[in-house]
């Protein structure tokens, strides 16, 4: 007999030798082969051999010298679990068959030995053990894979029965497999529509139904065993046999939770405002438009308020961004408090609100809305440890008498909220068509001034400032008239409002100043008495970064000696930014230009900013000097600035004298300069010169 490792070892467990030879001969050389006998009394011997493997098939008499019975299959099975074992035994084919029950892959009855049944039954073992062996890898293969993916799988038969669950199924469903198995997919697959809260469709069943693979419904919710709740997406597809004809289906979903979280947190962040979560202009947009909807079909008016807090900026430059922000939180709570569910609360940017009332019932509900904001907005907001009082100005538009789309509603909201800052902030307005008509005119005289400097149709006029003692011109402001072709002379409360919203007044601004200098050095030149000469200045001037150095290029251009030229700066300008100021004022002052606050008494100085920055004159605001002969309060306060001015050794002009009474008082209180009717209208330059001619022979009030 030949020996090959090629051959198939069988490991023979026989008492016999005779038996045993019997078996040689049937192994030996077959039509189905040759095998490789290996032959054994014992059990124990049989053990050995088995742990050392190589053999493919074991050949096992149940009845040993040294084991008995089942027991010897047992104690083997337990050795080589994964070696096919055939028994035969000594007719007992009970105890063959129980071996069988318990692993063993085939029993040979002892007259089937021979060399045509033996070698057969082997290699049907060898051959079953192989593709047991093959399949048992693929189903780890797959197992494996199915609980290493991130996806939950679960498969059902064809009547809907869970017949499959991985690792990630048994999770996100909340039901182990053993426990699975066999339920109705919908009882361990219960998934709702995120919207509607309706059971969604069963994906199974449509997968089945259309035979292919079909995605989950959209908004897919997954409920778990305990109730709780995740987004899913996925799909199902129909599992076929080998006729193609459909036995189950496989549904394979993810949880999608975190990118619907982030897709829902996107959406909100698209449509809100950071700072106060409240609904941006593109949010309330949509809600204008569905209330205008709604509005259309029952007939029914909305409003649309227009909110505009009063000196935010100031607070946010002055106190920082963070205030800031904190204070439009406060502000945002209160609009919600005061506001029904209905209604919208958004903030367009910076410091404005727009609120929809969409369920008002006459126009008057704005503003019966309009005063419970002023009144909620009236009480002090802590931020940061602070104690801070806010005022907002209002602007209301009506659907439909005012706009039938969100666009026209919000910019007339807006324009008449221009109406009450310029009606004395703290107030709200409805729009009127009037008010568009201003701006349209507004808008046309934006355009005309630009061509207005071109065109060289601005010009200035002077009026002296006199020393109230001795009537002698002690200086000359200059004041700036725009001549427009047909329109006569425009006054400047009527075109500089306008460029310094536009930002024309900078240019403006320059060229007043350069025709002012130059026609100071003009008179000085032709030896005319002349002092000084005094040039208005707007905050948006100031705050532009190059005018210090626009005002030393003209002085020096005009050939001024800078300490003939005086700026005047209102309170509000000073205030705005303290630190900067300062630092510009001083700038001003070591060029040699002297400072006076315009219009003083009506802002909202500081004392002790005032004390700290480089002033030379305080003007007495006219409202005040008009109230000198009229009521006690103006008369004690303009007497209050002359002592104040005294103190602070800064000059004193009155300003808008009109009357001999209001000469005398202030003359009584020891003020020292002052301008007005009385002494003179602003004046065109040759009849100015024609004064100052005058003046040389004689003063102009004795
Ligand atoms: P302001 O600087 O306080 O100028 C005084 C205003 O009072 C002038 O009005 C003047 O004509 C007027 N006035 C003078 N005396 C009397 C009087 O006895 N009674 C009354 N009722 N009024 C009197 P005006 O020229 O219309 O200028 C108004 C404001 O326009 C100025 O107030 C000033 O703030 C601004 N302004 C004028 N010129 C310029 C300029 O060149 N640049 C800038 N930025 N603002 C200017
Ligand atoms: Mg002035
Ligand atoms: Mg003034």
């Amino acid at each position: 007999m030949t020996v090959s490792i090629l051959l198939p070892k069988i490991l023979l467990i026989e008492n016999d030798p005779a038996a045993s030879n019997a078996i040689h001969t049937a192994l030996a050389g077959t039509v189905s082969g040759s095998f490789d006998v290996e032959w054994v009394r014992q059990l124990s011997e049989a053990l050995v051999r088995l742990s050392k493997k190589g053999i493919a098939a074991v050949l096992l008499n149940l009845s040993l010298s040294d084991s008995h019975g089942i027991e010897t299959f047992d104690k083997l099975f337990a050795a080589a679990p994964d070696v096919p074992i055939l028994v035969f035994g000594n007719g007992n084919e009970a105890l063959a068959k129980e071996a069988v029950g318990r692993g063993a892959q085939d029993y040979l009855l002892a007259g089937h030995l021979d060399s045509y049944s033996l070698p057969r039954a082997l290699r049907n073992a060898i051959e079953r053990k192989a593709v047991d062996d093959a399949l048992y890898l693929e189903r780890e293969r797959a197992v494996v894979t199915l609980n290493s993916i991130g996806d939950a799988v679960l498969c059902t038969d064809i009547s809907g029965n869970i017949t499959y669950l991985n690792l990630v199924a048994e999770a996100m469903t909340g039901w182990p497999r053993e426990e699975a198995i066999g339920k109705p997919l919908a009882e361990v697959f219960r998934i709702v529509d995120g919207a509607t809260r309706k059971t969604a469709r069963d994906p199974m069943e449509m997968a089945v139904e259309q035979n292919r693979t079909v995605g989950l419904t959209v908004n897919c919710v997954l409920i778990r065993r305990d109730g709780f709740e995740s987004a899913i997406e996925d799909s199902a597809a129909p599992i076929h046999d080998r006729t193609r004809r459909v036995i189950g289906a496989v549904i394979v979903f993810h949880d999608v939770s975190a990118a619907r979280a982030m897709s829902v947190q996107m959406t909100h962040s698209a449509q809100h405002d950071v700072v106060t979560n409240l609904p941006n202009r593109l949010l309330l947009n949509d809600r204008i438009a569905q209330s205008i909807a709604a509005g259309r079909r029952w007939n029914r008016p909305l409003a649309v308020i227009f909110l505009d807090l009063d000196r935010f900026k100031y607070i946010n430059d002055s106190l920082g961004h963070a205030v800031g922000d904190e204070l439009l939180q406060c502000v945002s709570k209160r609009l919600l408090a005061g506001v029904r569910a209905s209604d919208t609360v958004s903030r367009q940017g910076g410091d404005e609100f727009v609120i929809l009332l969409s369920e008002i019932t006459y126009p008057e509900d704005a503003a019966t809305s309009a005063r419970k904001i002023l009144l909620s907005l009236s009480a002090p907001c802590s931020v940061g440890g602070r104690s801070l009082r806010i005022s907002g100005s209002i602007g209301i538009s009506v659907y439909p008498e005012d706009g039938e789309d969100a666009e026209t509603l919000i910019k007339n909201a807006d324009l008449a909220m221009y109406h009450a800052k310029e009606n004395g902030r703290n107030n709200f307005q409805f729009f009127t068509a009037e008010m568009n008509l201003k701006a349209v005119e507004r808008q046309s005289l934006e355009g005309s001034l630009r061509c207005a400097l071109e065109q060289e149709e601005f010009l200035l006029h002077y009026q002296p400032k006199v020393n109230l003692d001795t009537g002698e011109i002690t200086g000359v402001e200059a004041l700036i008239r725009w001549q427009q072709p047909g329109r006569g002379l425009v006054p400047p409360s009527q075109f500089v409002p306008i460029a310094e919203d536009c930002g024309l007044i900078v240019e403006i601004g320059r060229w007043a100043l350069r025709e002012a200098c130059r026609q100071a050095r003009e008179w000085q030149d032709a030896g005319l008495p002349f002092k000084r000469v005094s040039i208005n200045v707007s905050a948006v001037e100031f705050r532009n970064k190059g005018f210090v150095e626009s005002v030393r290029t003209i002085l020096s251009e005009a050939g001024l000696e800078a300490r003939y030229l005086d700026l005047e700066l209102t309170e509000g300008v000073l205030m705005e930014d303290a630190e900067s100021t300062a630092a510009v004022l001083q700038e001003l002052k070591t060029m040699g230009v002297q400072l006076a606050v315009d219009d003083f008494g009506t802002g909202y100085s500081s004392l002790s900013y005032l004390q700290q920055f480089p002033i030379d004159v305080l003007k007495i605001d006219q409202s005040f000097v008009h109230r000198i002969t009229a009521d006690p309060d103006g008369s004690s306060i303009v007497s209050a600035i002359i002592d104040m001015g005294k103190n602070l050794k800064q000059r004193v002009i009155a300003e808008g004298i009109e009357t001999p009474e209001q000469l005398a008082f202030l003359r009584a209180h020891h003020c020292a300069e002052g301008q007005g009717y009385l002494f003179s209208h602003p004046l065109a330059a040759p009849q100015f010169a024609h004064l100052l001619q005058m003046a040389l022979t004689e003063t102009i009030v004795h």
